[in-house]
């Protein structure tokens, strides 16, 4: 009764309806806030165009993050200031696939910028000075570096598994073939990473794992889509909805490969490729899949 006196008073006077109505906005606020921040359980994967090369950031729903490569030198600053503006702080996992500079030549910049827990990289020596800049760095800001853990499943966090695939075999001086392959999977959806590996690996993947443990939603197309990767019997395996190919615009190799794009449109009903589009962005909340950019081909069936 008094409460419903005090409503009608309150209800009466101009100035305290208008309180009032700023108290129901302010506790709506607070209560969507809090909504959003249940939707933090979002996982990000930016593939983010830093022109020939590959650099990708994985935003997890616990707020860590993952960045697997990191371009060519030249590329640091400005993805610096693109981890910068996702919020990122801290590093708690880098992957360097393989020597390669499109690869590993911004990281050093990177981690001189950003504290980071732990720095992976498959068990292969470089002789390039971008290769020892980069060993340099990592001793110098005393980060722990792995080669690169078994293929058993690793629950990163809750609900979030890594495994990662490959290298287990020797390649020999076939340095794209030795590149990190990490897999992916938070709650049902799964994410395959590639860096530049080719035919030999993608067939290493295909004899070690069955196509249930290689199959994945999104696949980040080996070697910026040439056509010495990406084999059918790969493809056929892995299966993805989603393929995203890194590469530079008109660069002096031709990637994507024509032939390539043709058997991963075959394949892959949603391609995405950084040099028509830049930076691609998928999310996912472990049951719907999505990206704020239309793919360049899609069909109706939805991911
Ligand atoms: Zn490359």
């Amino acid at each position: 009764m008094i409460f419903n006196k005090t409503v009608k008073n309150i209800l009466q006077s101009p100035i305290s309806f208008l309180l009032f109505l700023l108290l129901i906005i302010t506790s709506f606020l607070f209560f969507f806030n809090d909504f959003h921040q249940e939707d933090a359980s979002i996982l990000q994967v930016h593939y983010i165009d830093v022109g020939q090369g590959d650099s990708i950031l994985i935003q997890t729903p616990q707020n860590r993050n993952i960045l697997i490569d990191g371009g060519e030198k030249n590329q640091g600053s400005f993805l610096k200031g693109y981890l910068e503006k996702q919020g990122v702080k801290h590093l708690h996992m880098v992957i360097g696939t393989h020597p390669h500079a499109d690869h590993i030549g911004g990281l050093g910049f990177i981690l001189e910028n950003f504290s980071t827990d732990l720095i992976i990289l498959p068990p292969i020596a470089h002789t390039t000075k971008t290769f020892e800049d980069l060993l340099s760095t990592i001793e110098r800001e005393n980060i722990p570096l792995r080669s690169i853990p078994s293929s058993e499943p690793y629950l990163f966090e809750n609900n979030l598994i890594l495994e990662f695939l490959g290298p287990h075999r020797d390649f020999q001086d076939h340095l794209n073939n030795w590149s990190v392959v990490l897999k992916l999977t938070y709650l049902n959806h799964r994410f395959l990473f590639t860096g530049d590996i080719e035919y030999a690996a993608e067939n290493a993947l295909i004899q070690d794992f069955s196509p249930e443990t290689l199959s994945s939603h999104v696949l980040k197309v080996p070697h910026h889509g040439s056509s010495t990767s990406s084999s059918l019997s790969f493809l056929e395996a892995v299966a993805p909805r989603i393929s995203v190919i890194s590469s530079g615009k008109e660069n002096p190799y031709g990637h994507p490969h024509k032939e390539t794009v043709e058997r991963l449109l075959n394949f892959s009903p949603h391609l995405y490729r950084t040099d028509l589009q830049g930076t691609i962005l998928i999310e996912s909340d472990g049951v719907e899949l999505w990206s704020p950019t239309s793919p360049i081909s899609h069909d109706t069936s939805g991911y």
